[in-house]
């Protein structure tokens, strides 16, 4: 089946695998993709069950609508496959979510650079390291299990993840699973030929790009790689060109490098990527070691300047993630808050479940639970317990405008300031 759907407390979430995009519906529409039948009588389907909740010309419409996308034919024939979930009441009489949308995996933490920024501490492992990562048998059941939950976005990243022994098979198991796949690469290992020789499709591959030059490569990334950076990045463009994959720069924004960024827009520019997404730096791992990196609050209200203006002279997509504040035409946290934990999740290499890769810096608190040890499922549900659906926003968020979207911010910087999930994003300048 084209679509596959999961139902949700407020109705379901479809998934259209040749899209590749989520599509949500409210209860009476998911109600009305559940009664269709082929052949059906259809004005008998609505005297019967509907019409006491809508208009005949509603119902009517809304037919239309999943016909023109597919979903259903002229016959009435549903295009889609509605999963199970044994655990369905709960989540329904807890009104959460059942499981995330997006998944974060993090597949090794061997990676050839030593970023002074890098979250992860990743660089090169040794043996024992290794093998205490998840193995590429775990990761592939893991794969299903995230189909068979419903989740399709999956983003692939480390370490490097291009190191990850069987990195193509597990590419290929996500594109059986017809997922929206991402991978995160700072492009400098040698088998970049190997993937494009594959008939492998993703959808978006985000590059790290944090220098645009030799010397400000090898003082920000530990290595100078950035010869093999620039030949994997004219290999890239030619993937680019015959798949019309979504190529994404990256920028970890630290307290000196955003300096550069004028020369990064127009290397973005040449290279012509389609998007560039901001980082700022957070104090996690290798950061740690660099509190003169860190960017104050005044760099902050800086950079967002220098974005918001380079975002008028550009085609370029820009975003600047996990700022507290209405960027440019994306609410940044789409009206669910923040969503780490509930609608994205991050599997580190060694296994466990976290709400996003920063909360490794406290993994001993904040692991859900590890998949060596237990399925995702179970994991899950015993998530919905814990803290984190139980944050109170901050009284002092009450007044502000963009509540709708950010809704307090990041409960990462939040709990890394004040030990606490819900307050007010520390980042944040509204007064
Ligand atoms: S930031 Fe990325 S490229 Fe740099 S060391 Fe970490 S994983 Fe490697
Ligand atoms: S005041 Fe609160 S809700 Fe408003 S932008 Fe800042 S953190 Fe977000």
């Amino acid at each position: 089946m084209r679509f596959i759907g999961r139902i949700e407390y407020f109705g379901s979430l479809i998934y259209d695998t040749e899209r590749k995009e989520y599509i949500p519906i409210d209860k009476d529409g998911t109600n009305i993709v559940l009664n269709i039948k082929p052949n059906i009588d259809i004005d008998s389907l609505y005297y019967k069950y509907f019409s006491h909740r809508f208009s005949y010309l509603n119902f009517k419409s809304f037919l239309q609508l999943i016909q023109s996308i597919e979903m259903i034919d002229k016959n009435y024939n549903t295009n889609v496959e509605f999963l199970t979930n044994q655990d369905l009441e709960f989540y329904i009489n807890n009104r959460v979510i059942s499981s995330p949308i997006k998944f974060h995996i993090a597949l090794t933490y061997e990676c050839p650079l030593r970023c002074r920024h890098c979250f992860s501490n990743s660089g090169r492992r040794t043996p024992t390291e290794l093998n205490e990562e998840l193995s590429p048998e775990r990761i592939l059941e893991f794969l299903d299990e995230l189909r068979n939950s419903g989740i399709f976005y999956v983003s692939f990243g480390g370490g490097e993840p291009f190191l990850k022994k069987d990195f193509l098979k597990i590419l290929k198991k996500a594109n059986q699973n017809k997922m929206n796949i991402s991978i995160s690469t700072s492009l400098t290992t040698q088998n970049i030929e190997e993937f494009l020789k594959e008939n492998i499709t993703v959808q978006e591959i985000k590059i790290s790009v944090e220098a645009v030059n030799s010397k400000e490569y090898t003082n920000s990334r530990g290595r100078n790689l950035f010869a093999q950076f620039k030949k994997n990045l004219a290999l890239i463009n030619e993937y680019k060109k015959q798949t019309k994959c979504y190529i994404r720069f990256s920028f970890v924004l630290n307290k000196y490098n955003y300096t550069y960024l004028p020369s990064f827009l127009k290397f973005a520019e040449e290279f012509e990527a389609d998007g560039i997404i901001f980082y700022p730096i957070y104090s996690v791992g290798r950061a740690e070691e660099h509190p003169e990196l860190i960017l104050s609050n005044q760099d902050i209200e800086k950079i967002t300047r220098i974005i918001t203006n380079m975002k008028e002279r550009t085609k370029i997509d820009i975003d600047f993630f996990g700022i507290p504040l209405k960027f440019g035409k994306n609410g940044l946290y789409e009206n669910f808050g923040c969503g780490c934990g509930k609608i994205t999740a991050y599997l580190s290499a060694t296994g466990d479940i976290l709400p996003s890769g920063m909360f490794l810096k406290y993994k001993d608190k904040f692991s859900l639970g590890n998949i060596k040890e237990k399925k995702f499922k179970q994991i899950w549900k015993e998530n919905i317990q814990k803290e984190i659906y139980t944050i109170q926003k901050d009284i002092k968020c009450n007044e502000c405008i963009y509540l709708e979207e950010c809704r307090g911010g990041c409960i990462f910087r939040s709990f890394d300031k004040y030990q606490k999930l819900g307050y007010k994003d520390p980042t944040c300048n509204i007064k």
